[in-house]
């Protein structure tokens, strides 16, 4: 203890001089008076940084290739659904939609409108909106590529899921609905990646399995472009993964692997082997690891078996040191709990869907929490959707930028006007967490 008596003098008298020479030395809790004006000033200055938008799936509502799985019908939380007005104002800042609501037969218009769009303007539509949208870069988080997404702007993510489905999948499928939905989009999924690698049949040994999957992951990341992997495994199974060892999992594969329905626990067994395998070649590879960690939609989405904080077994296991964990959607509902897991040096978060669910006064909330605590670890994304034709992702990637931006200028203006930072370092703050945090990630591959 004594050695550090001295440090701690010095410490308290330099915060004693500093308390008489700045207005910044002590926070306190209710914010100063002209809050409102921080708010404008900041959110002037944020408008204008061009984001990187870390997490979306673009594309047109007809194109299945948006996502590696579908959709569930209902469900929706009171902001997503086509009901939204703000859904109005996304029109007409967008399309210069001349109508106030969005009746059938005003709606038409806005699908005629962007059907005209799209002719006129081909690779270089959905560009544009980025453009309108100031975000210089996203993230396209999609089956495969469409070639109608300029690679110049939009950046792969692929689905990583699939490869933990290799056998006969009747239990897994008919456990509900929308498992029966699911599963075969995963069945489909593999056997693209099986074409992809011209692999007729899945291989008899485990041990070539598992090249087969690392070629699948390099192919992706040489030939085809894509800076991270990603899993949306809450919706079909517990992510609280295991740990079993190789022999086992390789027993369960030459036992199931020509045929048969192995166990529940077996499967899950040899899920767990293969995530960890995944997570592994995400280090050696360096290709970031994107895991789905918030609510899902769908009656049957598991949320106590999806809990985030499922994950912190593998985000702190010193193993996986080298492989960059991005959460995303940050845990949401359990964003104030997921952010603790951001003290590991290689986890980051992600707030995309958060400000689409969320209206702006709730974002500011969570968002505040999240920069007073690893204001270094968090990234911005909008998880733009095609959910139906007046819906798009057009209207969504409009919602999540606007939502965000408001959002991160009112958390902001709140901090400073409370004394916790200046003006300058909220601007910093800004541009970390729109753009230059997620950047990082990907040296030499993103800007
Ligand atoms: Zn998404």
């Amino acid at each position: 203890m004594t050695p550090w008596l001295p440090r701690f003098l010095a410490v308290s008298t330099a915060f004693v001089l500093l308390a008489t020479t700045t207005a910044f030395a002590q926070a306190h809790p209710y914010p100063s008076t002209d809050v409102r004006d921080i708010y404008t000033r900041l959110l002037t200055q944020i408008e204008k940084i061009p984001a990187f938008d870390h997490h979306a799936h673009p594309g047109f509502p007809d194109d299945p290739d948006v996502d590696a799985m579908a959709a569930p019908p209902g469900s929706s939380p009171l902001r997503e659904r086509d009901t939204n007005p703000e859904l109005v104002a996304a029109a007409k800042a967008l399309f210069q939609y001349p109508y106030d609501d969005l009746s059938p037969e005003h709606a038409k218009w806005l699908v005629n409108k962007k059907a005209d769009l799209k002719r006129q303007q081909g690779i270089a539509y959905f560009s544009n909106l980025l453009d309108k949208l100031n975000i210089e870069q996203g993230v396209a988080n999609r089956a495969m590529m469409a070639d109608y997404l300029d690679p110049k702007r939009f950046v792969w993510v692929f689905f990583a899921d699939s490869f933990m489905w290799p056998f006969d999948n009747k239990q897994q499928t008919a456990r509900n609905v929308d498992q029966g939905v699911y599963i075969p989009l995963q069945e489909k999924m593999l056997h693209r990646w099986m074409a992809q690698e011209n692999v007729k049949q899945l291989p008899a040994s485990f041990a070539d399995y598992l090249t087969f999957i690392t070629r699948v992951l390099e192919d992706n990341q040489k030939n085809k472009g894509a800076i991270a992997m990603k899993f949306e495994v809450a919706y079909f199974r517990t992510t609280k993964f295991g740990d079993p060892s190789r022999e086992l999992a390789e027993a369960i594969y030459d036992r199931y692997i020509s045929g048969g329905i192995p166990p529940e626990q077996d499967y899950r067994t040899f899920q767990d082997y293969i995530f960890r395998y995944l997570v592994r070649e995400g280090g050696r590879l360096h290709l970031p690891i994107h895991i789905h960690s918030a609510v899902g939609i769908g009656d049957y989405f598991n949320i106590s078996e999806s809990n985030v904080m499922n994950l912190e077994n593998i985000l702190r296991d010193p193993r996986y040191s080298s492989t960059v964990f991005v959460l995303i959607h940050g845990g949401y509902p359990l964003e104030r709990e997921a952010i603790w897991l951001a003290s590991v040096k290689n986890v980051y978060m992600d707030s995309s869907l958060m400000e689409v669910v969320m209206y702006p006064a709730a974002f500011k909330d969570s968002l505040r929490q999240w920069l007073e605590t690893f204001p270094d670890k968090i990234t911005f994304g909008t998880d733009a959707f095609p959910y139906n034709d007046a819906l798009g992702a057009e209207e969504s990637y409009w919602l999540g930028v606007q939502t965000a931006r408001m959002g991160l200028a009112a958390a902001l203006a709140e901090m400073v006007a409370s004394g916790e930072i200046t003006e300058p370092k909220a601007l910093e703050m800004a541009h970390a967490y729109l753009h230059d945090t997620a950047v990082s990630l990907y040296p030499g591959k993103v800007h």
